[in-house]
């Protein structure tokens, strides 16, 4: 299908690509790779009346090392988010995650800020982001500010956005080898290159034979991301082996609101979430 007739900018400046989204109010979207935004488009699941593409925005696609912290620029691909040698060194669960979405050609035009903005319950990306306690940086008339990850997914496709921000980057605390971290991302999905049935995103920590500290963020278990506490409240102070971490797991499928569709039901999904949880903490372990 053809979508609906838009405008289109492209703004060299994040100063003018704000003062676009600020003049057309509701009537304007952000497009970055185009993965989501174009398919919605051309289904005429969305319309606009004009498109500000920020893939001019060059100040959007750095990364770079502040100490604790790494911050990656928006416009950072999938397909860069896989290879950026910081990213691996320091934040491996992103790479590990950003490496199971879509295919290549995919990976190589959507980014890092567009998977979080369009904030889809089955995207890979938030949940990593949620576990992680990633921080958005959001730029807006009113000057920039920053979103804790666990407060920016509002609803399904659904963020805490204002309709002139623009998401420049992601501050993600460094959890890397060097910390006595390790992670996994497992993702369930129907054929290779597809959307998670259901994702686990977990990272650990070793200490002295124990697990010192676990993060688990499960994808497509709910309309918004949200931490495993119960099951990171389970492994913490656990022993590090696979039948400590297999329990804790147990606690994966408590609560949330799995979704229902061709793909499972909730009761499958909670069967999911609990072994693919296991996996993800034995491999994150190095067990
Ligand atoms: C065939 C196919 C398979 C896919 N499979 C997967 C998969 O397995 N896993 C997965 O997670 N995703 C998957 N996707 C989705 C896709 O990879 C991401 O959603 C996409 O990359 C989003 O990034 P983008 O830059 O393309 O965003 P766009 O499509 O440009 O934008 C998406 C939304 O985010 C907003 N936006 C984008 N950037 C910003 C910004 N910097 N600030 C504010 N708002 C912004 C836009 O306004 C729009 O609402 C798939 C897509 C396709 C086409």
């Amino acid at each position: 299908m053809i979508p609906a007739k838009f405008g289109y900018v492209r703004p060299t400046s994040l100063a003018d690509a704000i003062a676009a989204l600020a003049g057309n109010g509701e009537d304007a979207k952000v497009i970055a790779g185009g993965q989501s935004l174009i398919p919605l488009l051309r289904l005429r699941l969305t319309d606009t009346g004009l498109l500000v593409d920020i893939g001019r925005l060059e100040e959007l696609r750095d990364v770079v090392d502040e100490g604790a912290t790494l911050r990656i620029g928006a416009l950072t691909t999938h397909y860069e988010l896989v290879h950026d040698p910081l990213i691996a060194e320091h934040c491996g669960l992103i790479a590990a995650a950003a490496a199971t979405v879509a295919d290549p050609a995919v990976r190589h035009r959507g980014t890092f800020g567009g998977s979080l903005a369009h904030a889809d319950a089955a995207g890979d990306l938030p949940a990593v982001a949620v576990a992680l306690d990633a921080v958005l940086l959001a730029s807006g008339p009113a000057g920039e500010r920053e979103i804790p990850a666990a407060g920016f997914f509002a609803d399904y496709l659904t963020t805490t956005l204002a309709a002139d921000e623009i998401v420049t980057g992601i501050r993600v605390p460094k959890l890397g080898a060097s910390g006595g971290w390790g992670y996994r991302y497992e993702k369930f999905h129907r054929t290779a290159q597809a959307w998670a049935i259901v994702g686990v995103a977990a990272a650990v920590r070793r200490g002295n034979g124990q697990v010192t500290e676990a993060r688990v963020g499960p994808t497509n278990m709910g309309m918004v991301p949200v931490r495993a506490t119960a099951v990171e409240a389970a492994a913490a102070g656990a022993p590090a082996t696979a039948e400590a971490l297999q329990q804790a797991a147990s606690h994966a499928g408590d609560g949330g609101d799995p979704p229902s569709d061709l793909n499972g039901s909730p009761e499958y999904r909670r069967h999911l979430a609990r072994v693919l949880t296991g996996r993800a903490l034995a491999a994150a372990a190095g067990l």
